[in-house]
C-alpha cells in the first residue's frame, strides 16, 4: 500500500509531536439507540429496573475511576465528581423515567430523548467553559447507553499507547489518559481555550482540537504523525517524513528541555531590566502548574470556573478556602485575584438572567457584579481575608468608566471596614488595579490610573471590542490581529498614562504568552506579562536572551508601520533571525509535505 501523506489542519492546543497508531472513540456512538414501545405494567417495571441498574452501574464504576486516580491526577478528581452527581440529574435521570412509565419507551430510547432535550437545551451556548459541561453530561448519557447495551465503558488499559480520535472529549475523559496509554489526542471540536485543552497541557498530553472531519478520515490503526505545535496531523505518512519528524521530535524535546532548565531563574534581560512573568490559572489546583514552571506569582485567577464548576453559589468560607490555597502556595509571590467575571457567555445556572441580543455587550464582569452586590460583597470578604495569608491584589474586570471603578473601589472599603469591625485580619493595604480591555478604558487610561493601583491589559477583549471581531467566531479568526497597528497604539497610550500616574502595568490576554509578541510588548513598556503556565520557560527564555534596547527598537520600528500585514511581516522576520532555534519549531514543515 503507498503511503498518503494526507494532512489534517487543526487548533494546537497542547504542544509536542508524537506518532503513533490512532484509535478512533466515535466508533462508541456507531449503535444508535433503537425505540420500541411497552405494553404491559410488567415490561415498564423491567425497563425501569434495567435503566436504574445501568446508573447503578455506572456510579461504581466512576468511584472506582475516581479512587484509581494516580496521586498526581487527584487534582482533577472534582471532574469524576460531577459525573457522578450528573447520573442523578433530574433533566436526565428522572425525565428517563418519566418516558418510561408515561410514554411507554424502552429504556435506551428513553435516555436519548432525555438526553435530546438537554442537548437542545444547551445549542448556541457559546462559551467554552459551558460546553465543557455538556460534554460532561454527554460523557455520562454515552456511559449510561454503554451500560444498558452490556457494553464495557471506554478502558484503554492493556493496549499500547495509541492517538485517540474523537468527535469531542470531555475533561472526564482526559483525566483517565496517562502518557502510558495515550500518546495525544485529536478531537473534531474544541477551541485552544477549552477546559479538555487545559487538562491537556496540566497532564503534558500532546493535542490538537478543531479538526474537520478527523473521525471520517482517520480509521482505528493507521499511522498519524501529530504535531501539537502547528496544529497538524499527517495521515498514513511515507518513511521520509516520519525520520524528518523522529528528528524534529527529538529536536524539540531536547529543546524544551533546555529551556526549562532556566525556568526558575528570574526573566532579567541581558542589560538586566527586571520583567515579571506570571501564571494564568482557572482553578486553585493548578497552581501547581504555576509552580513547576517557574511562575513570578500569579497575574490572573479567573473566579468564576470556582463558581460555574459548583450547583450552588459558593459561600464566602468556600471561596475563602480556595484563594487561600491558592495565595498560601504562591507565598511569597503575588496572587491577583480577578473579581467575578459572569454575565455576557458565562452564566450561573442558579441565578435569572434577563435574555440580551447582544451578550458580548451586556451585563457582564463588574457590570453584574455592581448590581448584584451581595454576591460582589460575599467574593471581596473573601479575597481581603485571603490577602492576610500571603501577597494578594484584587482587580476588576471590564472596566468602561472611571465611575464604575470608584463604585467598585467604595465596596471594597465598606466590605474591609466591616471586616475591621469583626475584627477580621486582612491586608489594608490590599492593591486594587483595574483591567483594561474595553477601548473607552483606553481613552480614560490616564483619568482611571489616579483611581487604581495597577492595570492589566486584557488583550482577549479589548482585541474583540477595538476591533469589532468576535473572538469566539472562526469566521473571522484572520482579523484577529494582536499587533494591528491600533491595538499597539491602545497597549502604548495604557503604559504611558500608567507611566505618568506611576502604577505598574500588566498584560494577561493570550497576547502576553505569544513568544512572538514578548519583545514588542517589552519594547512596548510592559513588563509583567502574565499567561498560561506551561507559556513560561520559553517566554522567559526569549526575555534573557534580548536587550530593552532591541526590544524597543523592535516596537518603534513596528508602530511606524501602517497595516497589519506590514508589522506582522516585520515581527515574524525579526523574530525568526533573532530566535530561530524557537520558530523553526513553530513553522510547518510544508516543503516536505509536497504531494
Ligand atoms: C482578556 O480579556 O484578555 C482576559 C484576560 O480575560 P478573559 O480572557 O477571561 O475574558
Ligand atoms: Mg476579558
Amino acid at each position: 500500500m503507498t503511503s498518503r501523506n494526507l494532512i489534517l489542519q487543526g487548533i494546537p492546543a497542547s504542544p509536542g509531536i508524537v506518532l503513533g497508531r490512532a484509535k478512533v472513540l466515535a466508533e462508541r456512538l456507531e449503535s444508535q439507540p433503537y425505540c420500541c414501545l411497552l405494553y404491559s405494567p410488567e415490561e415498564i417495571n423491567w425497563e425501569l429496573d434495567r435503566f436504574l441498574e445501568a446508573v447503578e452501574q455506572a456510579e461504581a464504576d466512576l468511584f472506582a475511576l475516581r479512587d484509581a486516580l494516580p496521586p498526581d491526577y487527584q487534582e482533577h478528581a472534582h471532574l469524576l465528581d460531577l459525573q457522578i452527581l450528573l447520573l442523578k440529574e433530574r433533566m436526565i435521570f428522572q425525565e428517563t423515567q418519566r418516558l418510561i412509565q408515561e410514554e411507554r419507551y424502552n429504556a435506551e430510547w428513553a435516555l436519548f430523548q432525555a438526553w435530546q432535550k438537554v442537548r437542545e437545551l444547551f445549542q448556541g451556548i457559546g462559551d467554552p467553559y459551558i460546553k465543557g459541561r455538556i460534554q460532561d453530561v454527554e460523557e455520562v448519557y454515552r456511559r449510561l447507553q454503554s451500560n444498558l447495551a452490556g457494553k464495557e465503558a471506554w478502558n484503554l488499559s492493556g493496549e499500547e499507547p495509541v492517538i485517540l480520535v474523537a468527535r469531542d472529549l470531555s475533561p472526564a475523559e482526559a483525566t483517565q489518559m496517562t502518557s502510558s496509554q495515550v500518546l495525544g489526542f485529536i478531537t473534531e471540536r474544541g477551541g485552544r481555550t477549552s477546559h479538555t485543552a487545559i487538562i491537556a497541557q496540566s497532564l503534558e498530553i500532546t493535542a490538537v482540537v478543531g479538526v474537520d472531519f478527523a473521525t471520517r478520515e482517520i480509521a482505528s490503526g493507521d499511522q498519524l504523525i501529530m504535531d501539537g505545535l502547528t496544529g497538524q496531523i499527517i495521515l498514513d505518512p511515507d518513511e521520509a517524513l516520519r525520520c524528518s519528524y523522529q528528528a524534529r521530535k527529538k529536536d524539540f524535546e531536547a529543546f524544551k528541555g533546555e529551556v526549562a532548565l532556566s525556568s526558575n531563574q528570574p526573566a532579567i534581560t541581558l542589560d538586566d531590566y527586571p520583567t515579571q512573568i506570571l501564571a494564568n490559572i482557572e482553578l486553585p489546583e493548578e497552581v501547581i502548574l504555576g509552580l513547576k514552571y517557574g511562575a513570578d506569582g500569579v497575574g490572573l485567577l479567573r473566579t468564576e470556573f470556582i463558581y460555574l464548576r459548583q450547583r450552588h453559589l459558593p459561600t464566602e468560607e468556600e471561596l475563602f478556602e480556595d484563594y487561600r490555597r491558592v495565595v498560601e502556595a504562591m507565598a511569597p509571590r503575588v496572587v491577583t485575584i480577578r473579581t467575578l467575571y459572569i454575565g455576557g457567555d458565562k452564566f450561573l445556572s442558579h441565578l435569572e438572567y434577563a435574555p440580551e441580543m447582544n451578550p458580548a455587550l451586556g451585563l457582564r464582569a463588574i457590570r453584574f457584579c455592581l448590581k448584584e452586590q451581595n454576591i460582589f460583597r460575599t467574593q471581596l470578604k473573601a479575597i481581603l481575608r485571603a490577602s492576610a495569608c500571603g501577597r494578594v491584589r484584587v482587580m476588576f474586570p471590564l472596566i468602561s468608566s472611571v465611575r464604575e471603578l470608584q463604585e467598585a473601589r467604595h465596596l471594597l472599603n465598606t466590605v474591609k471596614q466591616e471586616l475591621q469591625e469583626s475584627g477580621v485580619p486582612f491586608d489594608a493595604q490590599l492593591p486594587a488595579g483595574a483591567m483594561i480591555e474595553v477601548p473607552a478604558a483606553v481613552t480614560l487610561a490616564h483619568l482611571l490610573a489616579r483611581e487604581a493601583d495597577f492595570f492589566s491589559i486584557g488583550t482577549n477583549d479589548l482585541i474583540q471590542y477595538a476591533l469589532a471581531i468576535d473572538r469566539g467566531n472562526k469566521q473571522v479568526a484572520d482579523m484577529y490581529q494582536p499587533l494591528h497597528p491600533a491595538v499597539m497604539r491602545m497597549i502604548r497610550e495604557v503604559v504611558h498614562a500608567a507611566r505618568v500616574a506611576r502604577i505598574p502595568v500588566a498584560m494577561c490576554g493570550e497576547m502576553a504568552g505569544d513568544p512572538l509578541y514578548i519583545p514588542v510588548l517589552l519594547g512596548l513598556g510592559v513588563a509583567e506579562l502574565s499567561m498560561n503556565a506551561m507559556a513560561i520557560p520559553m517566554a522567559k527564555h526569549i526575555i534573557r536572551m534580548i536587550t530593552s534596547g532591541e526590544a524597543r527598537k523592535i516596537a518603534r520600528h513596528a508602530l511606524r508601520l501602517v497595516t497589519v500585514e506590514e508589522v506582522n511581516d516585520y515581527v515574524a522576520r525579526e523574530m525568526n533571525r533573532r530566535f530561530p532555534e524557537i520558530f523553526r519549531f513553530v513553522h510547518a514543515l510544508a516543503a516536505n509535505l509536497e504531494p
